[in-house]
């Protein structure tokens, strides 16, 4: 028996942040247990990707390859995932908590007949017990659950781990073979925002907030989205920060007001909306409400700009806050990203 790290590999043979965080979890599981760890990837071509992480101590690569294997599809994912697992023999099995393993790893315990748990933010593993921790009712409650049922699969939540980082080293892959029923679902291709456009972006060392005073009259009596606009996509283009937004700003789409057309409710920030994990954060023109600063929870270090001095933010929700206009201001710090 032994733990399994399970996973995909980009389309150019490298494996994506996330996988290296979830990386770092096994090790230490393996580690605390006194077991081997397996590595399994799944993908067009495993290789170089095994290479990559050849000095992670893990003693077995395994490998599922092929054009099959190259898009997220619940058949073949979960197909190859199947196998992998019998192959490996694995009890503990951690996957990153990404879109295509999310998908298939409910799936994937039951062919198995082992137990699921997904969103997981710690894995403590003695010999006496394993056990995982993550959040419940929108991250106000933390729970921790120990399972003695096997194999038991875990998705590591992106964000939640160190990247594991290390030298290339020779890895010697062995290839598992998986037999795929008919294929119904053709993967035809992928529609994206054009490369540069997309807002959301988890990885980004910083979150820019943009709350509903954007859109709101100035002290001039007049409402300035265009300016809005241009303001904050020169510095999300210069900084490649992630945008979120609040609520208010999110839902006037919905009520027929001049808006910021790049904002839809994917960028929303808080009690409904997400909780991302970036580590610093800046928060514009929005009040700062509890319903919103509930999805601030995982921000390390917290900046907020807003005309008013009793807002939301200055009851001790921020680390800074800084009372001034945020138009002038961040028409300043973009001059300074020059
Ligand atoms: C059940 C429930 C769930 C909710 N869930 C969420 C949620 O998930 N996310 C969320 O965001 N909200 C949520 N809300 C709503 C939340 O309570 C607030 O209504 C919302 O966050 C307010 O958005 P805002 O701060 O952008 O807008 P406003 O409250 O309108 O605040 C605008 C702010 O902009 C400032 N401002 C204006 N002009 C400038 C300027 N030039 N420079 C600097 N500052 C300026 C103003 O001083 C003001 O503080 C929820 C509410 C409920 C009841």
């Amino acid at each position: 028996m032994n733990v399994l790290l399970l996973t995909d590999v980009n389309a150019d043979g490298s494996l994506a942040k996330a996988t290296h965080e979830a990386l770092t979890a096994a090790i230490d599981v393996a580690r605390s247990l006194a077991r081997v760890l397996t590595v399994g990837l799944i993908g067009r071509d495993v290789a170089a990707a095994a290479t990559s992480i050849g000095s992670s101590g893990a003693t077995r690569f395994l490998g599922v390859r092929g054009a099959d294997f190259d898009e997220p599809r619940y058949v073949t994912d979960a197909a190859a995932a199947h196998a992998v697992c019998l192959a490996a023999g694995a009890d503990i099995v951690i996957a990153p908590a990404t879109s295509r393993w999310l998908r298939v790893f409910a799936g994937v315990a039951q062919r198995l007949g082992g137990r699921v748990d997904t969103h997981v933010t710690r894995i403590a593993a003695s010999p006496a017990a394993v056990s995982v921790t993550r959040w419940y009712y929108r991250q106000r409650i933390e729970g921790t659950t120990s399972r003695s049922e096997r194999p038991w699969l875990i998705a590591v939540e992106p964000g939640t781990h160190e990247a594991w980082s290390g030298r290339p080293a020779p890895a010697t892959v062995e290839p598992v073979a998986v037999s795929l029923p008919e294929l119904r679902t053709q993967v035809t291709g992928v529609r994206s925002p054009a490369a540069g456009e997309e807002t959301i972006r988890p990885d980004a060392e910083l979150l820019l907030v943009a709350g509903a005073g954007w859109t709101k009259k100035q002290a001039d009596g007049q409402t300035h989205i265009a300016d809005a606009e241009s303001v904050i996509l020169r510095f999300l283009r210069s900084t490649h920060a992630s945008l979120g937004g609040s609520k208010s700003l999110v839902d006037l789409s919905g009520e027929g007001q001049a808006v910021l057309p790049f904002m839809t409710h994917l960028n929303q920030i808080g009690q409904t909306g997400a909780s991302p994990r970036h580590r610093k954060g800046l928060s514009t023109c929005c009040h700062g409400e509890e319903p919103h600063v509930v999805g601030w929870r995982f921000i390390t270090e917290r900046r907020a700009i807003n005309l008013n001095p009793n807002c939301g933010w200055a009851q001790g929700k921020a680390d800074v806050l800084y009372v001034a206009d945020a138009f002038e201001v961040m028409k300043k710090v973009n001059e300074q990203l020059i």
